[in-house]
């Protein structure tokens, strides 16, 4: 994946954030190191349409494209991002609509990718193809610009496309989900765009991975969920760091994470903090990783959705 950054994000480095720098600049790889870059087998065994990826029987991940306007290099689509691989041609968002249509079980549709609001012209034609789909009750933006480029929230683009979801509220109601993992990103600025969308009417969600070396301790991540807080933003997950290939450096210790979840769980409101999850390779779901409240004698192996033996 080729390094990009946005002028935001570089005057953030520049005035010497480290933990901004080390999640967009590749860091030197550390033991184990990975085989897989598709650990969680999103095209092996869960893509049954160019850009959906359905795993759960009622909810869909719809990679709208595979570009974004930075390229964070913990992201778990390193194999992907930055490619035009991912573009999508009407006819792939039009079989895309087709396979939601004869699958009803489906109610809740995640526009991701990449960023969708950086291919907004995709994002839109998905949108209005969603709003004939009767069962699709819910439909997520997951997005990262506001983080990478908050005046592009502005562009009219970007604001073509919640005026389109608004515009289809009745069919569906329209959630959006950014990624923040460190309260550096967290400026004015950003949280104005976040709020902004907020006040207009949208609920804001934020999710988080855990990154070592960036947000690994209890100050820095009760500083970040609390900065959402105060804003009305959601934190809804935390994330393991999956086990991609080349995400090595990434990964913190399991005993690490658990404890200053422990340490925030006492710390904080359950409003303000997020669910800790890990996606284990081989099993189904976003398994919730025991805090330290309860024996465990083994933390890694756990059993997924459906009662399968898994390891983290
Ligand atoms: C995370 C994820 C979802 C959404 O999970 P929620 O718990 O509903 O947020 C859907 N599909 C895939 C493949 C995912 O990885
Ligand atoms: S914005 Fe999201 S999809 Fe894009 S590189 Fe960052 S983590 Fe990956």
């Amino acid at each position: 994946m080729e390094i990009r950054i946005t002028s935001h994000l570089d005057r953030k480095i520049r005035a010497g954030s480290s933990a901004v720098s080390k999640q967009f600049y590749p860091q030197a790889l550390s033991e184990p190191i990975f085989s897989s870059s598709d650990p969680l087998e999103e095209e092996a065994l869960y893509s049954p349409i160019k850009g959906l990826v359905h795993k759960y029987p009622n909810r869909v991940l719809w990679k709208v494209t595979y570009r974004c306007a930075a390229h964070c290099q913990m992201c778990t689509r390193i194999r992907q991002i930055g490619t035009p691989e991912g573009d999508l041609s009407d006819s792939d968002i039009e079989a895309g609509i087709e396979y939601l249509r004869v699958h009803p079980e489906v109610d809740d549709v995640i526009l991701s990718g990449g960023d969708p609001l950086y291919a907004t012209a995709s994002s839109l034609k998905i949108i209005a193809g969603l709003a004939t789909v009767s069962s699709v009750k819910v439909v997520r933006i997951g997005t990262r610009l506001p983080v990478h480029a908050p005046r592009s929230m502005a562009s009219q683009q970007v604001q073509n496309v919640f005026r389109t979801l608004k515009d289809n509220a009745s069919h569906f109601i329209s959630y959006i989900l950014v990624h923040t993992n460190h309260p550096d990103e967290l400026d004015n600025e950003v949280l104005g765009s976040l709020v902004a969308l907020r006040k207009s009417g949208f609920p804001v969600l934020s999710q988080s991975v855990f990154l070592r070396d960036v947000n690994d301790d209890p100050d820095t991540l009760e500083r970040l969920f609390k900065r959402l807080y105060y804003a009305g933003i959601t934190s809804y997950y935390i994330y393991r760091c999956d086990y991609v290939k080349g995400l090595e450096h990434y990964v913190c210790d399991l005993e690490r994470e658990r404890e200053i979840m422990t340490i925030l769980q006492a710390r904080m409101s359950g409003v303000a903090l997020p669910m800790y999850v890990a996606d284990v390779a081989g099993g189904v779901g976003k398994i919730p990783v025991p805090l330290g409240f309860w024996e465990v004698q083994d933390p890694m192996h756990c059993k997924d959705y459906n009662g399968k033996d898994v390891r983290l």
